[in-house]
């Protein structure tokens, strides 16, 4: 029989295989202790609990090995990228950002990404698998003890889209809040969607206080399906109604992606028409001017037009920030690095 990977197990699914191998129960809480909020990667480090124990859990189970393979630190501002292997070969990026209310993990949840977005590096390499949930809060756990600091945010930004996977996705956020292991609250996890409708719905329900980005970049259908395939699915409205049922549900306000591009949806006319769009709801625009990716077709907008968009956003009674560009010495915009180390793996193949 196969071997179970045991940091995939939740707290409840842990207990439940504790007593499946006639031990008590207990020890869940040691181990559990141990797996997600310590990381350690040897059963060999669980040292209140006995040798037997630890013989059988390393019978029937394993720790998932996540490494840190690369790693980059900005020097402008110490945002730091991290390269991480997982146990399969697979490589994911997760970025850690500092701000002055505490430190942000932004995670994949993803090896690749299947959205196709036009202007986001994360797609270029297509993609290969979802992540698991263990795997999802392993970034979390992996770069606490590389640096030896505390993460205290998370957004789900890195490469992948969250609610295309969507099981692992809310498991991970279900164990990443849990007590006994990291303890982040709900309300400090934002998870990015480019718009899966009805997994926005689901979503709303689960009774998850957490903060639900949405990546809209575009006023209109047509330049929206431009630059985003997910378009071709789900209209703008149908997008903004499920935003509004989650308002609804939760109580809690829903933050807009704007990826402003120059020349694209830049203008004084998308300013007013994303006005239009948001007027009423409970929402924060959130302006990007777009990473500019290798070999992409799409530029910045300038800062003057930058800044005009965000003034004519907030005189409008919608609140809206750009977000400080972090990272920009790094390979900052997600999904780059990987895509290096694919093309350096790829060359090393050829030789
Ligand atoms: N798939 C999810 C989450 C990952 S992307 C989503 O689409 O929301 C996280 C955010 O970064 C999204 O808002 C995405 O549109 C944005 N993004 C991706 N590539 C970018 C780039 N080159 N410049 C600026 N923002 C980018």
């Amino acid at each position: 029989m196969d071997k179970i990977n045991i940091c995939d197990l939740d707290f409840i699914e842990l207990e439940r295989y504790i007593e499946s191998i006639e031990e008590k129960k207990f020890h869940a809480t040691q181990i559990y202790k141990w797996l997600h909020r310590v990381g350690v990667t040897t059963f060999d480090e669980m040292t209140d609990i006995s040798k037997s124990l630890r013989q059988k859990l390393s019978d029937n189970t394993f720790i998932m090995k996540m490494e840190v393979l690369q790693c980059q630190k900005s020097k402008k501002d110490g945002t730091m990228k991290f390269l991480i292997g997982l146990d399969d070969n697979c490589a994911i990026e997760s970025v850690l950002m500092r701000y002055n209310h505490g430190n942000t993990l932004c995670v994949s949840t993803q090896v690749g990404c299947k959205m196709g977005c036009k202007f986001c590096a994360s797609t270029k390499e297509g993609f290969e698998r979802s992540l698991r949930a263990c795997e999802i809060e392993g970034q979390i756990i992996t770069v606490q003890r590389y640096t030896g600091e505390k993460i205290s945010n998370v957004v789900y930004m890195g490469i992948g889209e969250p609610l295309d996977n969507y099981d692992n996705v809310v498991k991970s956020i279900r164990l990443i809040n849990y007590p006994l292991g990291l303890n982040i609250g709900a309300r400090h996890i934002s998870v990015s969607t480019c718009g899966l409708v009805p997994n926005i719905y689901r979503l709303a329900k689960e009774n998850i206080q957490c903060t639900l980005s949405i990546s809209l970049h575009a006023t209109t259908d047509e330049k929206r399906k431009e630059i985003m395939p997910i378009a071709n699915r789900y209209s703008i409205k149908e997008l903004l109604d499920a935003c509004k049922e989650y308002i609804k549900i939760t109580g809690r306000r829903i933050s807009f992606e704007y990826a402003l591009i120059y020349g694209k949806n830049d203008s004084y006319e998308d300013a007013m028409a994303l006005v239009k769009l948001l007027r009423g709801m409970i929402a924060h625009v959130n302006l990007i001017p777009v990473n500019e990716i290798k070999n992409g077709a799409y530029k910045k907008a300038t800062e003057k037009s930058i800044e005009k968009f965000m003034n004519t956003l907030n005189s409008c009674g919608i609140v809206t920030t750009v977000r400080r560009e972090l990272g920009s010495d790094i390979d900052a915009a997600c999904g780059q690095l990987r895509k290096k180390y694919i093309d350096k793996n790829k060359s090393l193949d050829n030789v």
